[in-house]
């Protein structure tokens, strides 16, 4: 399977694993398959009787990996063997044909173990010359880092670098990815939000001096752990298919019946996974795309314009969808526009030099017949997290919470899933916020021992236990700069 650029740069026969290694395309755009695999209903409806490990490998078989189906598997069964929930992914009913989707169940206990699990492994499969080193450089906005250095740490030839914007993140996310103490990993705080993070980390991926440089004198290229790479989305897709055999098995849909999925979205990534599983057959009719106050992919999905400028990122409790430029809505506007290179290339430019860009009256109404946005306030996202553990002694996380309240603005008969992305514990303070304790001055693990007398459905997360109590090592904070940003990475290098 041959995979191109979103901007139009080609090269004969790009192989899946080497778009996992190179991670951005040097225009600037992201890889995606010239052809995505379909898969029919009667394929769908087997999946039901399957593991989770088996659904995956169903799925992923359809994009041709060059990777032996033997190994394909095997690669799976590990990823997944780390995951504190035999079923992986399971579906809560919360009534109203509402189902929460649990991705959190992963060793860093958000939805990007789903797919940085597995990731590193296709990684691997692309390493063929043993002398070549690689850092994966990673912006996360608080889960993808942790998750990130979770799977990669461990693979040969490869450091990890990861920065995050240093007062954008909740306490345990800055302890999770702060007390990882290993040679090869180091995690520094930016003194800037997550767009400066993410567009740095871009404009090193495709600064051409620089890659030569560190090319000659360390040996070493850079990968991408975001779902800029391809190979950290496509796992993405598979838990959709997941969601529908689920579904199909507890007998709430019949075969072929659609459903709605709705997403607290970011970067685009997780929502996009769902885009394209619905590409390849399976049946969503609605894409609910929630944002917290940081609404920028509310106003662009309603009016086909995107606009930056005079926008400041505010803090919310739900950090890690506070985002002003969604990195995958490339891809999205690229299958949108049927596949125009051009177009896409010329608008993501606008995005740069203009700080906006306005889609045709063609793509918004293709974006309007399948997408539906809402955004809902910090009040909002309290209230939501207050009712349902009041109604159902559910403990949702402040992600999960923003989709569950827009929601419930967006009403329809059909049947929902609705993507619990993260596990409550990550986020203590701002679940403790929304019961109105007065918290200042108390410790995390003095909240956790409140959260357990609570009792909520679901239990404390036995990784993030390790983590309330482990040693920070990991301080080191920069300034919102890109030439700092080179002489961190430099330094970094030096010591591998
Ligand atoms: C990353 C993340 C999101 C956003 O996912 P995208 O793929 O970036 O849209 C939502 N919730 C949580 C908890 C996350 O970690």
């Amino acid at each position: 399977m041959e995979y191109i650029s979103t901007r139009g740069y080609r090269k004969d026969e790009l192989s899946f694993l080497q778009v996992v290694q190179m991670g951005l395309s040097p225009d600037g755009g992201l890889f995606v398959p010239k052809n995505i695999p379909t898969i029919s209903l009667s394929e769908i409806d087997i999946l039901q009787d399957l593991s989770y490990t088996d659904r995956l490998f169903s799925i992923l078989q359809k994009f041709e990996l060059e990777i032996e189906n033997e190994k394909l598997y095997e690669m799976i069964e590990k990823a997944y063997s780390s995951f504190h929930y035999e079923k992986i992914c399971p579906l809560t009913d919360i009534s109203q044909n509402r189902f929460l989707f649990e991705l959190f169940h992963g060793p860093t206990a958000s939805f990007k173990d789903m797919a940085l699990q597995l990731t590193p492994h296709f990684f691997a499969a692309s390493q063929t010359d043993e002398n070549q080193k690689f850092c994966l450089l990673t912006a996360t906005s608080g889960d993808t880092g942790i998750a990130a250095i979770e799977g990669f740490r461990k693979l040969k030839n490869i450091s990890v670098f990861i920065i995050y914007p240093k007062d954008g993140v909740s306490s345990l996310q800055k302890k999770q990815m702060q007390s990882v103490d290993a040679k090869n990993v180091t995690v520094i705080g930016v003194d800037g939000d997550f767009d400066f993070c993410q567009s740095a980390t871009k404009k090193l991926f495709t600064d051409i001096d620089f890659l030569k440089k560190v090319s000659e004198k360390y040996n070493t290229k850079f990968a991408a752990g975001n779902s800029m790479n391809w190979g950290r989305l496509m796992p993405q897709i598979g838990y959709y298919f997941s969601a529908y055999a689920d579904l199909l098995k507890k007998k709430e849909i019949v075969l072929g019946e659609e459903i709605e999925v709705c997403v607290p979205t970011g970067n685009f990534g997780n929502i996009l996974g769902a885009f394209i599983a619905k590409k390849m057959g399976l049946p969503i009719s609605k894409f609910i795309c929630a944002s917290n106050e940081n609404n920028i992919l509310t106003e662009f999905l309603k009016s086909g314009v995107y606009d930056i400028t005079n926008k400041p990122l505010k803090k919310t409790d739900s950090p890690s969808i506070d985002i002003l430029k969604s990195s995958n809505i490339e891809r999205l506007l690229y299958w949108l526009s049927d596949e125009n290179s051009e177009y896409i290339q010329k608008i993501f430019n606008d995005l740069e030099t203009q700080q906006k860009f306005t889609v045709s009256e063609d793509i918004l109404q293709k974006i309007k017949n399948i997408i539906s946005a809402d955004f809902c306030t910090e009040e909002e996202t309290r209230e939501t997290i207050q009712k349902y553990y009041k109604e159902k002694n559910i403990l949702l996380d402040p992600h999960t919470a923003v989709a569950v309240c827009v929601s419930e603005k967006i009403p329809s008969g059909k049947k929902r899933i609705i993507a619990a992305t993260a596990h409550y514990q990550k986020f203590l303070p701002a679940v403790m916020r929304a019961f109105q304790k007065d918290i200042t001055d108390t410790s995390l693990s003095s909240l956790l021992e409140i959260i357990k007398e609570m009792k909520p459905s679901t239990p404390t997360h036995p990784d993030l236990d390790k983590t309330m109590n482990a040693k920070i090592v990991q301080t080191k904070s920069i300034s919102k700069d890109y030439e700092a940003l080179l002489h961190e990475v430099e330094n970094f290098l030096q010591k591998q």
